[in-house]
């Protein structure tokens, strides 16, 4: 597979790569050779203050200390926005899309300025200090991005926050990151449904109680609707900040400040708060959204990501800003009023890059190609997506068909904890592989482990590691640093533990498997979730699919299939030819045990299968769940445990 589907470089005229296949390999080679002078010159991508003399101090080893650039000093809003003022102020730096609103915003460098400052000042004057903790709980409209680099400007430390969470959810992060202000909307629209952001964030308050550590909340009101506020603790957020000063000096900042503190989506459990350190994280964000997606002037960089995932963070605000670029946001749906709204704003905005999901690029495949054909598309350079497991038949139609066969697409696998890409390509400069995140970027050394924790060479498979520290990496889990220790660093002594499994072919490119905690062991044979619905990905009739083991008294585990039929399609997809399916591509022991066709998947707000919950209802537990509030809609849980219940 690996081999024969590969994507030369040549083959996207139409992309001009930002580096050549020559200049790449030579970065990988000094990188290799010297660390600390490669991650010196990459942190000249940023202004600071104080420039940095050293590389990386620390270890992987017993406590884990990781620290970057130490003595450096800088701001990470002027790194930004300040730093471009004067050579494209005028140039716009986001473009924000509301659904249901004509037009979209089109928000300078300039005018960006002014309105983090006026926040800046209004948080100072409600006594917001450097290192306190605001969180950020809104749509994808600007007043997020402008929060974000706001609380960076005072040196405050944001913890944004999915809109959706329950209140409940709200309430436990609240307190666990002891946030002293929170910023929020009246409500958000999300397709016919209203989500009201400020009546949830009153519960949650409400819930906090006596460990309520939150003293204000700045409120957007984003329609019409009345809105009830607290006197003395709710502020109407246009009516307060835009009175303030358009000028704020900025808190200059030790490198190893936090800049924010973020938690994962929460796939396999309780979500871990990570913290990132400013100075390492501003450096790899402009690293390695250069690497990737290299903009030039005029090109729109659109990553449909929510702004409280790590996507969000790095590919939509401080990446492209930090780049000098223009990032677009939008609060829409891609399928809602109607199939295809997301390929209308690539037209209407001329998007060059878009940047979105695994599960986006099926739900825009569902749609059908006539839907995308009726788009003209031709702005679009380049292609990327990142998340979850791409099979290389939606790669394939992301390419072929959203692509029209002439942008490179970039599969990118990273984490919350990386911060940003740690497997891509540098699109251009290196052929691609359909459904392969590629080749680590230049600086950073991957390694395969086995279950003994033994480091694996050459061609292999195992649980993905990384040896040597990068920028980015986060510094600890916020108040728990022994679990921090405990989660990424005791599996494989030495070495910096994903919590994936991937295999590495001849070519020295990585596959994802899937996750370690939920690889299947079937008599023996281990078998990686990817690889399951990599095989059912290439029947057409299913939309989606997600493998999980459970237990069996032969063999260990058994294999259960969860799968979603496509509507629309002449003949349905049946149980058993879905087992005959995975028995002939994987092997007759890979059979599945069970297939159930059900109608959604549970999902993260981020758009990942939750494999956890689907292995518990599999194996009969329908109860005790966990912690839900990741989930997008927590209702399809009791679907398929019916599903399940009837099948019995
Ligand atoms: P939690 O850690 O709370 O369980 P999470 O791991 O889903 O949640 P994130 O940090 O948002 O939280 O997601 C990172 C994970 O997403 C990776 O560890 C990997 O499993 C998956 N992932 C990201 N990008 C890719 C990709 N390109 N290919 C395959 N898997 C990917
Ligand atoms: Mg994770």
């Amino acid at each position: 597979m690996s081999t024969l589907s590969l994507i030369p470089t040549h083959s996207h005229p139409h992309y001009t790569a930002s580096m050549s296949p020559a200049e790449l390999q030579a970065m990988r080679a000094h990188a290799q050779q010297n660390p600390e002078g490669f991650w010196l010159e990459q942190a000249r991508r940023i202004h600071w203050h104080r420039k940095p003399t050293q590389g990386f101090r620390g270890s992987f080893e017993g406590d884990v200390s990781i620290k970057w650039y130490d003595d450096g000093h800088l701001n990470a809003s002027v790194c930004c926005i300040d730093r471009h003022l004067t050579a494209r102020g005028d140039q716009v730096a986001l473009i924000s899309h509301r659904e249901g609103r004509p037009g979209a915003e089109q928000i300078t460098y300039a005018m960006l300025h002014e309105r983090v400052c006026r926040l800046a000042n209004a948080l100072t004057d409600l006594g917001v200090e450097k290192g306190e903790r605001v969180a950020i709980s809104l749509p994808m409209i600007s007043e997020a991005v402008v929060a974000m680099l706001a609380c960076a400007r005072i040196g405050a430390v944001h913890v944004v926050l999915f809109g959706g969470f329950s209140a409940e959810g709200i309430a436990e992060r609240l307190m666990d990151s002891g946030a002293v202000l929170v910023i929020t909307a009246s409500e958000a629209r999300r397709g016919n449904k209203t989500i009201p952001f400020k009546q949830t964030m009153d519960d949650a308050l409400l819930k906090c109680g006596q460990n309520c550590t939150v003293k204000s909340v700045l409120v957007v009101r984003t329609s019409d609707a009345a809105v009830p506020m607290l006197p003395g603790r709710d502020y109407d957020y246009h009516d307060f900040v835009d009175g303030f000063e358009p000028d704020f000096v900025p808190v200059v900042m030790p490198a190893e400040a936090p800049l924010f503190m973020l938690y994962t989506s929460g796939s396999t459990g309780k979500p871990k708060a990570v913290v990132h350190a400013t100075g390492g994280y501003m450096v790899w964000a402009a690293y390695t959204m250069g690497m990737v997606y290299a903009q030039k002037p005029g090109d729109v960089l659109w990553c449909t990501a929510d702004v409280a995932w790590i996507t969000g963070h790095t590919s939509v605000v401080y990446g492209p800003l930090a780049n000098g670029g223009t990032t677009m946001i939008s609060d829409s749906l891609p399928n809602a009023p109607h199939a295809g709204r997301w390929l209308d704003l690539i037209d209407d905005y001329k998007v060059t890059m878009l940047f979105t999901s695994p599960t986006a690029v099926r739900a825009m495949m569902a749609d059908g190609d006539a839907v995308v054909q009726a788009h003209s598309l031709e702005t679009l350079r380049l292609l990327g997506v990142a998340g979850e497991p791409i099979s290389s038949d939606v790669w394939m139609w992301y390419h072929d068909v959203i692509g029209r066969g002439k942008c490179p697409v970039a599969d990118t696998w990273w984490q919350t904890e990386t911060a940003g890409v740690v497997l891509g390509p540098v699109p251009g400069a290196q052929p691609l592989k359909p459904g392969s995140a590629s080749t680590p970027l230049p600086g950073l050394d991957l390694a395969l482990a086995d279950p003994q924790g033994r480091i694996q060479e050459n061609s292999a498979e195992g649980s993905l590691c990384i040896a040597r520290s990068w920028p980015g990496q986060a510094r600890t889990i916020w108040r728990d640093h022994e679990r921090f220790c405990k989660t990424y660093f005791s599996m494989v002594p030495g070495f910096y533990f994903t919590g994936d499994g991937a295999r590495r072919d001849d070519d020295g490119y990585y596959w994802i498997t899937g996750r370690m905690d939920d690889v299947i062991n079937v008599a023996g044979h281990r078998l990686g979730t990817a690889e399951v619905e990599d095989v059912l990905a290439t029947d057409h009739r299913l939309l989606e699919s997600a493998a999980v083991g459970v237990p069996h008294p032969v063999k260990g585990q058994a294999l259960v299939v969860f799968a979603i039929a496509r509507k629309n399609v002449t003949a349905q997809p049946t149980e058993a030819g879905i087992k005959r399916m995975v028995a002939d591509a994987l092997g007759r022991y890979a059979m599945p045990e069970t297939v159930y066709l059900v109608p959604d998947l549970p999902r993260t707000r981020s758009g990942k299968i939750v494999r956890r919950l689907l292995r518990k209802i599999a194996s009969g537990e329908i109860e005790n769940f966990g912690d839900l509030s990741t989930l997008t809609d927590q209702e399809i849980v009791q679907t398929i445990c019916n599903f399940v219940q009837e099948k019995h």
